[in-house]
């Protein structure tokens, strides 16, 4: 049972978003982004931290 107890997150490193089970990214965009380093996430989950357009 050599489980990662890294917590459950989307790889696209600015992205917090939760991925399917199963599923590294939460999404086809971050999918798309997962091998180039953005500073932004634009996957338009809601609450998404990466998503400047949430922020305050
Ligand atoms: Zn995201
Ligand atoms: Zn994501």
């Amino acid at each position: 049972m050599a489980k990662h107890p890294a917590p459950k997150k989307c790889a696209n490193a600015p992205c917090d978003c939760i991925p399917a089970d199963g599923s590294k990214y939460c999404s086809a965009h971050c999918e798309g982004a997962g091998n180039q380093t953005e500073l932004v996430c634009r996957c338009g989950h809601p609450g998404c931290s990466g998503d400047l357009s949430n922020a305050r």
